[in-house]
């Protein structure tokens, strides 16, 4: 009998070969005027808007009095937003194919002993995403291919000019379900390329010694775990020499930035995703900031009500529309981030728009002394917790309160949190979790503050 890990493995073989298949494609259109671009998007987008009124309920209301077949990028401002807590609540009246609903999917997630296929080539993810209100996904297969090829073509494209003997990709992901970051950059970028995952939630140390063992000649991972290697080379408790580093996940902090530059001088391609539209855009090494992934994403700056605002004013909210996902339509879907367009064209050439690095929201941090936490750190526990359907974190002198509305196992959850937070330099981190019935908006505006530091 075939087991449910030789049959995942079976069928992503088969998507990678795809992937590889489909990368030369995409590496070309990196070099497309830009009307070739345009003309790509306008149609596809022409497409989607089509496809999404006939197969989702959902759509079809909010695009009653649209018609697809005359759509522009711009004409979009007449179609609503779409927000996360639409896009979970509404799951079953968004989602275009009959076999697959959201108590469905979470089935999926309970029950994969490992990353798996849905009979019908769908792959389930779940993730805390930056809002921190769980969110569980579902990536077609076609769906993947396009985004493997958004997160690697400019590499790819670096890689055609300077072939790499013997490439080995180290690959710091989660390194396990639900998270999407393990089969989305656990993908070989030049022929031959062997790939090491190594799960970037473990100990410091293990990380370290996973890495140095796999001998990488090319690294992919979160930004601030890339940031730590780099300074666990300068001071000599590491020896790598990554020549092309990517990094994802989370912002690509200066202090990062620098450490890497310091410590291997390669180029940085940094990432800007999310688990809804998959890839929105890509640092290509060359130029700064991130082009956007416009043949397949369509961005929006836009103010507090989804209107658009020019390009030097400014945006409270960035909108996207991912033009790949027809199994799960997101149509100007509220992604939190704000962006800036960056003016000109870049140094490497292409056509496409740049946005600037995203900052991402740094206030979100709590610092303990000489210690920094990003909120990714409790996001990646708190968000993918099934049975945490909301939460706040207040910080405290040494750790975390934790509101929680749901039915979560606190003790375990609480010994899960204190570790990533060891993980990340505070030593005997007191976490407390509790479960209460609501969480406490901000009295006018109504929204919900996630991460409370300390004054
Ligand atoms: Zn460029």
């Amino acid at each position: 009998m075939i087991s449910a890990r030789d049959s995942y493995e079976g069928l992503r073989a088969a998507h990678l070969d795809a992937v590889q298949g489909a990368l030369q494609d995409h590496v070309g259109r990196v070099e497309w005027s830009r009307e070739q671009i345009e003309h790509h998007q306008t149609q596809r987008l022409r497409s989607l808007l089509a496809y999404a009124k006939q197969r989702s309920p959902f759509h079809a209301r909010r695009l009653s009095g649209i018609d697809p077949s005359v759509m522009t990028a711009a004409g979009l401002a007449g179609v609503p937003m779409m927000t996360k807590a639409q896009a979970q609540d509404e799951w079953d009246d968004i989602v275009t194919v009959a076999d697959l609903t959201r108590d469905g999917a979470e089935r999926i997630l309970a029950s994969q002993l490992w990353f798996s296929y849905t009979p019908n080539d769908q792959q389930v993810f779940s993730s805390g995403g930056s809002s921190g209100v769980r969110g569980v996904y579902v990536w077609d297969w076609h769906f993947f291919v396009s985004i493997a090829c958004l997160a690697w073509r400019l590499q790819a494209r670096e890689e055609r000019t300077a072939p790499h003997a013997h490439a080995r990709l180290a690959v710091l992901a989660a390194g396990m379900p639900p998270h999407a970051s393990t089969p989305l950059f656990d993908v070989p970028t030049a022929p031959g390329m062997e790939t090491a995952v190594i799960p970037a939630g473990a100990p410091l140390a293990d990380t370290i010694a996973a890495v140095a063992a796999a001998k990488p000649t090319h690294l992919v991972g979160y930004a601030t775990v890339v940031g730590q290697l780099a300074r666990a080379c300068l001071a000599g408790q590491l020896d790598i020499r990554p020549v092309r580093v990517s990094t994802n996940s989370e912002p690509l902090l200066d202090e990062d930035r620098r450490a890497i530059r310091e410590a291997w001088d390669a180029p940085v391609h940094n990432l800007w995703g999310s688990t809804e539209i998959g890839v929105q855009a890509v640092g290509c090494a060359r130029g700064d900031g991130l082009h956007v992934c416009e043949d397949e994403v369509v961005l929006e700056r836009v103010d507090e009500n989804g209107a658009p605002v020019g390009p030097d004013e400014p945006a409270a909210r960035t909108l996207a529309t991912g033009l790949a996902n027809l199994t799960f339509p997101f149509i100007r879907y509220d992604l939190g981030d704000q962006v800036d367009w960056l003016p000109g064209r870049c140094a490497c050439g292409s056509a496409f728009a740049r946005v600037a690095d995203i900052g991402g929201r740094r206030d979100d941090d709590f610092r303990y002394g000489a210690a920094t936490i990003p909120a990714s750190v409790f996001r990646h526990v708190l968000g993918t917790d099934p049975r945490v359907s909301e939460y706040q974190v207040h910080q405290t002198l040494r750790g975390a309160d934790v509101l929680t509305v749901g039915a979560p196992d606190c003790e375990t959850l609480a010994a899960a949190l204190a570790a990533a937070l060891r993980r990340h330099g505070l030593s005997d981190p007191e976490v407390e979790i509790r479960v209460v019935e609501r969480l406490q908006r901000h009295e006018s505006t109504g929204k919900l503050k996630r991460f409370v530091p300390l004054d």
